[in-house]
C-alpha cells in the first residue's frame, strides 16, 4: 500500500507529504510519503441503506460504467443518470447494493467470470446478501421453535443486517480487494432446476386458464400450502439422492444436493433436544409443516400473494409473458422485502405488487421501483446522495474523489 492524493502538511516534518493510506471500518488511516509518521483519524458514523437491483439492473450498470453497452440500446440515458447517482450516493456512505445468489441468472450473457464478479462488486460495499434459502429456513426456525412452545406465531425482526454478510456501515476502502468474496453463489447448475420451473409454470398456467379462479381462491390456496410443498420437495429431493447412490454415476452424485434433507435433520434434532422423544421427532416436524400459522412465515406469505396475483391475471384473460426468472423474481421479493429499503425489478412485479390487496395487506418495508416509474428511482438515488452531511461529502470526495 502506498499514500493516496490529496497531500496534506506533515504534523512531524511539515512537508506536503501526508496522504491517505486506507480506509477501513470508521477510520483513515494517514502516513506521510517522506518521514513515514502515521495516524488514523475517525470518520463519522455512517447509515447506509440497503438496495436489491436485479440481475438486469447489474448488467446495464455494469456495461454503463465499463462503457460496454450497445449505443443506442434501449434506456441509455436512465442508466447513466441511475449509474452517477448510484454512485454517488455509493461513494457518500448512503448506499449499497449487495450480491444475491439469485444474481446467476443464465439469461444474462457475461463474457467472462472475472466481468461477473466485477460487476457483482461495483456497488456492493464488500458485503452481499444470505443466500436466499438461508434466510427462509432462518424464518422456518424461528416459527419452528413458536410451535414448540405451543404458543402463537412469532414476530420476527426485519433488522437489514440480519441478512446482510459484510459490515454495511463500514467506510468503503479506497482499495478494493476481493480477497474474501465467495462466488460459489454464482456457480452454474440452476439451468435443470430452471428448466422444471418453467415447465411446471406452463403447466399451472394453462390450469388457471382453464379453471378461471378468482385472486382468493389461489391466495388460500398458496398459503395453505406450506406443509404439502415442502414435503414434497423433501420427497423429491431423498428420491433424486437415492437414485444418485443407486445409479454409481459419478456426476449425478455431485450433483446432489442435501438442502432441504440437512434443513429438515437439524428441526429434527431441533425437535428431540425440546422434549420431543427422537423417534417422533421427524414425525412432530411434518406436523409442524402443516401448522397453520406457517402461512404467515414472511417468505412464503409474500410469495404466495406474488403467486396468486400472477394466477389471477392469467385467468381473467391476460398472458403475460412467463418464463421462470419471474419466479426468480418473486423469490427476491419475498425474500429481501421485508428488511431492505429499496428493491430494483421486473416490471411485471412491479406491477403485480401495486395490485391491491398485495399493497394493503402485505404492506412491504421496500420501495419497490422497475423501468416503469425510472424518474422516481432517479429521484430516489438523487435524495439518498444529495442526504450526506457536509463533513461526509468533504471525505467521499477527499478519501473516493466522489464529485463534491
Ligand atoms: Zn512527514
Amino acid at each position: 500500500m502506498f499514500e493516496h492524493p490529496p497531500f496534506r502538511r506533515c504534523p512531524r516534518c511539515k512537508g506536503e507529504s501526508f496522504g491517505t493510506l486506507s480506509v477501513g471500518g470508521n477510520s483513515v488511516t494517514k502516513r506521510c510519503k517522506e518521514c513515514r509518521y502515521s495516524h488514523s483519524e475517525a470518520l463519522p458514523a455512517t447509515e447506509k441503506r440497503v438496495i436489491y437491483l436485479d440481475q438486469f439492473a447489474v448488467s446495464e450498470l455494469y456495461k454503463t460504467k465499463a462503457k460496454k453497452r450497445r449505443p443506442g440500446a434501449p434506456h441509455e440515458q436512465f442508466w447513466q443518470d441511475c449509474y452517477s447517482l448510484g454512485n454517488l450516493a455509493y461513494l457518500r456512505q448512503q448506499v449499497i447494493f449487495p450480491a444475491s445468489n439469485l444474481h446467476s441468472d443464465e439469461t444474462i450473457v457475461w463474457h467472462s467470470p472475472e466481468e461477473l464478479r466485477l460487476a457483482h462488486e461495483m456497488f456492493s460495499g464488500e458485503t452481499s446478501f444470505e443466500r436466499t434459502d438461508a434466510i427462509a429456513t432462518r424464518q422456518e426456525w424461528e416459527f419452528a421453535k413458536a410451535f414448540l412452545k405451543g404458543g402463537t406465531r412469532p414476530t420476527l425482526s426485519t433488522d437489514v443486517d440480519q441478512i446482510i454478510l459484510g459490515t454495511r456501515n463500514a467506510w468503503l476502502p479506497i482499495y478494493h480487494i476481493s480477497v474474501n468474496a465467495n462466488y460459489s453463489m454464482f456457480a452454474p447448475g440452476l439451468r435443470q432446476d430452471k428448466a422444471i420451473a418453467e415447465a411446471s409454470l406452463k403447466h399451472l398456467a394453462d390450469g388457471w386458464v382453464s379453471a378461471r379462479p378468482t385472486f382468493d381462491d389461489l391466495l388460500k390456496h398458496e398459503l395453505s400450502s406450506y406443509g404439502s410443498a415442502m414435503r414434497q420437495a423433501l420427497r423429491e429431493q431423498i428420491t433424486k439422492t437415492q437414485a444418485a447412490f443407486a445409479s454409481n454415476d459419478p456426476t449425478s452424485v455431485l450433483d446432489m444436493r442435501f438442502g432441504l434433507i440437512s434443513r429438515y435433520r437439524e428441526l429434527t434434532e431441533l425437535f428431540a433436544r425440546n422434549g420431543v422423544p427422537a423417534k417422533d421427532a421427524f414425525k412432530e416436524v411434518l406436523r409442524f409443516l402443516d401448522w397453520p400459522e406457517n402461512q404467515h412465515q414472511p417468505a412464503h406469505r409474500i410469495f404466495a400473494y406474488l403467486f396468486a396475483a400472477l394466477g389471477w391475471r392469467i385467468s381473467s384473460g391476460q398472458r403475460p409473458e412467463m418464463n421462470a426468472s419471474i419466479l426468480n423474481d418473486f423469490s427476491a421479493i419475498s425474500t429481501y422485502a421485508p428488511y431492505v429499503d429499496a428493491m430494483f425489478v421486473d416490471k411485471q412485479c412491479a406491477s403485480l405488487l401495486r395490485q391491491g390487496r398485495l399493497r394493503d395487506e402485505l404492506g412491504l418495508k421496500a420501495r419497490i421501483f422497475s423501468l416503469s416509474s425510472p424518474q422516481e428511482f432517479l429521484d430516489y438515488l438523487k435524495d439518498l446522495g444529495d442526504s450526506a452531511t457536509e463533513d461526509i461529502r468533504v471525505l467521499a470526495h477527499e478519501l473516493y474523489d466522489a464529485e463534491a
